[in-house]
């Protein structure tokens, strides 16, 4: 299988504080790999360092088969990298066409048209305003978004965060669509139980270690493991 995304043994700090720890992961084409871990594991700093965003200090990062350790954010993404960062970070003044229009479009596949037919919702709501939105469809927002760079890797943080249960599963049914559009998506969550449905394999950081690397069917067939590891939400 080809490589999208290696990780290898990066240590990454803010300041002083040693938060990764030789933390390793890889992600293949067309996979759906799992990042999961507690509060404060290091989840957001893995994705942060993958980013460009908080340069490991030590390690390697790897992009279909290229090293990019130390490679500005806006490069990666133009690389083909759509992240998704926690809080979804639309904006709130615009409308749901406007958040779209004003993000960059490149060539391929996702146009504007085509994520509002991937979610027919968003084209409901295209005059609403974007703070206006419920949480699950400005996830479908922040997805959208991503999908019209064409990334053929897609990195989510935690887009279940702060959705009612019923809403979640409609996320998650998004995530599911990704991977079968043939996107290579890294999925953090810290709902173990949720990620792992839909995962193929899985991570669990803790406290800025990987302390499990394994398929996810075998994770979440073992509930205590699960539990100890990565809480259950
Ligand atoms: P969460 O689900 O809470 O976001 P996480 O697994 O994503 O958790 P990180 O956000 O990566 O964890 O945080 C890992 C550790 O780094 C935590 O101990 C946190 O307090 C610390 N940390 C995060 N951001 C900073 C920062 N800007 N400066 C200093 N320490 C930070």
């Amino acid at each position: 299988m080809n490589m999208v995304l290696e990780v290898e043994n990066i240590h990454t700090y803010y300041g002083k504080s040693h938060i990764l720890n030789g933390v390793s992961l890889k992600v293949g084409e067309g996979e759906l790999v799992a990042l999961l871990g507690r509060n404060g594991a290091g989840k957001t700093t893995t994705m942060r360092s993958v980013m460009g965003l908080t340069p490991p200090r030590e390690g390697h990062v790897r992009l279909f088969g290229q090293d990019v350790t130390g490679t500005s954010a806006s490069r990666i993404a133009s690389m083909g990298v759509g992240y998704v960062p926690e809080g979804r970070k639309i904006f709130g003044h615009l409308t749901v066409h406007e958040n779209l229009l004003v993000a960059r479009e490149t060539k391929g596949p996702w146009t504007i048209d085509t994520v509002y037919k991937l979610f027919p919702r968003l084209h409901e709501r295209r005059t609403s305003k974007g703070g206006r939105l419920s949480g699950g469809e400005q996830e479908m927002l922040a997805i959208g978004r991503a999908l019209l760079l064409n990334p053929k890797l897609l990195i989510l943080d935690e887009p279940s965060q702060g959705l009612a249960p019923i809403i979640v599963q409609e996320v998650m049914r998004t995530v599911a669509r990704m991977k079968s559009e043939g996107i290579s998506v890294l999925l953090v969550e810290q709902n173990a139980f949720l990620a792992l449905q839909l995962a193929d394999r899985a991570y669990v950081l803790s406290e800025g270690e990987v302390a499990y690397d394994g398929p996810a069917a075998e994770l979440s067939a073992d509930t205590a493991r699960m539990e100890h590891l990565a809480g259950v939400a």
